[in-house]
């Protein structure tokens, strides 16, 4: 369904709740938070028809920070949870945010049958390299030599997920990577991901100077992908690939199949569940 436009204009506060986050001071996440008021004011969105789910963790507060409709859902569960609210409830804008331990440790598995789903909704991973809520553990993105956790004094010895790579091969038909550095060019992103049609995957590279101070560097090593976005797979792969994670931009966008059991609209919940069989 094509998304409806307030009639009253709205400006990024109005989307912005009444609670004041707990984030730490500095922490990217507010940044986050901005990107997304920004990106629905753009789109003129009428409040009551956007829903932003999250799972657990310091970002996934994201949803009472907001004045859309949200659920703090559990622990790796949002995906699950914002794919039975857009069955049953296609006209939403459905928004999904969490963080990189929620999204791809515990939610790995639904992370990767959401790409392949293709389901119409954005997904955004505030990733900070760390599990941050519960004081400092090494997470899927965290690097193997990172030494600062007392659970892997010695680092993990891991090698890290690669979040754009996950959602190209799982058949996300939009990747994008964008930087609470930059606030704007995290809305534009955004605002591109919501209007696409489909699996919208963005990961938003967000430090957490609590427990990864020297994340505050990335705003030297950040920089835009020298080509626009490409609907080739081995393309997108290769530049993934070649890229060490800090290059920002749309990546990969194409047109896969939107898996929607269509009739929920009507109600038919027969159709549902059939469709969700299959
Ligand atoms: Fe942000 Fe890290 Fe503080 Fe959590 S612990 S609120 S991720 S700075
Ligand atoms: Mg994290």
């Amino acid at each position: 369904m094509d998304q409806v436009k307030t009639s009253v204009p709205v400006v990024p506060k109005d989307y912005k709740s009444k609670i004041k986050p707990v984030w730490c001071p500095g922490c990217g996440d507010f940044a986050v938070l901005s990107a997304i008021t920004k990106a629905l004011a753009h789109l003129q969105l009428p409040r009551e028809s956007v829903a932003l789910i999250s799972g657990i963790g310091c970002s996934s507060r994201i949803a009472a920070y907001t004045s859309v409709y949200g659920f703090h859902g559990v622990h790796g569960r949002a995906l699950a949870l914002a794919a039975g609210l857009k069955a049953a409830r296609t006209d939403l804008t459905v928004l999904v945010a969490g963080g990189d331990g929620d999204g791809l440790s515990i939610g790995g598995n639904h992370f990767i049958h959401a790409c392949r789903r293709n389901m119409n909704m954005t997904y955004i991973i505030m990733d900070n390299e760390v599990y941050g809520m519960t004081k400092g553990q090494a997470s899927p993105t965290t690097a193997p030599d990172w030494l600062d956790s007392k659970l892997t004094p010695h680092g993990t010895g891991l090698r890290p997920f690669q979040p754009a790579a996950m959602a190209l091969t799982a058949g996300a038909s939009f990747i994008a990577r964008g930087f609470t550095g930059n606030p704007n060019g995290l809305a534009k992103i955004l605002v591109e991901a919501i209007e696409h049609r489909g699996f919208s995957f963005v990961q938003a590279l967000s430090p957490c100077p609590t427990f990864r101070p020297e994340q505050m560097d990335w705003k030297h090593q950040v920089r835009e992908f020298e080509e626009g976005p490409t609907d080739d797979l081995a393309t997108a792969s290769q530049r993934i690939h070649a890229d060490d994670g800090m290059s920002t931009g749309v990546i990969f966008k194409t047109n896969y199949p939107v898996f929607q059991p269509g009739r929920a609209e009507h109600g038919d919940l027969d159709a549902i569940e059939r469709e969700f069989r299959l």
